[in-house]
């Protein structure tokens, strides 16, 4: 070997091992940071809580998930959003608290608003929770639905969307919306009064006769125990401004409906799911 050659040699020797060198410091004991290994209390949102349904800012999507609705916790002020992925085994024993159901039943109008199918309670309609009178307003569907139990979307969930009575404390805890989940099975009685009734053309609304669509048709699909079972958590809207004032009540009793009346629904609305969002140190409580 001619001594340039031995240089040659020794070069390409020394840049490998070099490599290899830095390869291992990237992989193995760098200063990778582990959830257990940060006590900074300083920054509660560091970037060591990496936590269920989390997205990473600098992911190489992270530019069209924020787009698709996605809070990116350490980049936004954003830590209480919805939807989430409700992991029952996760959740705390929720307090005495009994959620009364209290609901006026008149439906007036049904509205295709193109992104989702609404139906407008009668002015007056409310429901009382924990002794907090709300005012209920609509109700509306998500195909698929939004909220995922134990990782499993639904193929639909309704939200039942009540406002806080007492206008001074509309930003705190000013929306009650209670999520029923559907699964594919028998034709639903309460969905049947009205799919026929929801305008074809977006942006369309039609006037509904007073006890053409009744209420109690879906809160009679649950008996009382079932009415009591339910996970609760503080959230947001699903929509923007996606405002952090929402309790959220998800009923665990999920509701039957033929597989035609979902598509129906599905097919005016489309996929209009936010998705599920980083639970940050939020509870979550199970009744
Ligand atoms: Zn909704």
């Amino acid at each position: 070997m001619k001594p340039t050659q031995r240089l040659k040699l020794l070069a390409t020797v020394f840049c490998f091992a070099t490599f290899l060198l830095l390869a291992c410091n990237g992989t193995g004991n760098g200063k990778i940071k582990t959830p257990d290994s940060d006590t900074s209390i300083n920054h509660p949102h560091a970037d060591t809580l990496l936590s269920d349904n989390e997205v990473k800012a600098e992911a190489p999507d992270a530019i069209s998930k924020m787009e698709q609705g996605y809070a990116l916790p350490r980049h936004t002020e954003n830590l209480a959003q919805s939807p989430i992925n409700i992991i029952s085994g996760k959740t705390d024993k929720a307090g005495s608290e009994k959620i009364t159901l209290l609901f006026h039943s008149d439906i007036t109008v049904a509205e295709n608003l193109g992104h989702t199918v609404e139906l407008e309670f009668k002015e007056g309609s409310s429901c009382t929770v924990n002794g907090k009178d709300y005012a209920s307003r609509q109700f509306h569907f998500h195909t698929p639905s939004e909220h995922l139990v134990d990782g499993v979307t639904f193929p639909m969930e309704m939200h039942i969307v009540n406002v806080l009575h007492d206008s001074a404390n509309v930003s705190k805890d000013a929306y009650l919306v209670v999520a029923v989940l559907f699964k594919i099975g028998a034709e639903n009685k309460f969905l049947k009064e009205f799919l026929d009734k929801i305008p074809t053309r977006e942006g369309d609304k039609s006037a509904l006769k007073t006890g053409e669509v009744k209420f109690d048709d879906l809160i009679s699909q649950f008996t009382n125990n079932e009415f009591k079972s339910y996970y609760t958590y503080k959230g947001s809207l699903t929509t923007p401004p996606f405002t952090e004032s929402v309790q959220w009540i998800i009923l665990k009793h999920v509701v039957e409906a033929s597989e035609d009346q979902i598509m129906t629904i599905e097919k005016m609305e489309g996929n209009n799911a936010r998705h599920v969002q980083a639970i940050n140190d939020r509870k979550i409580y199970s009744q």
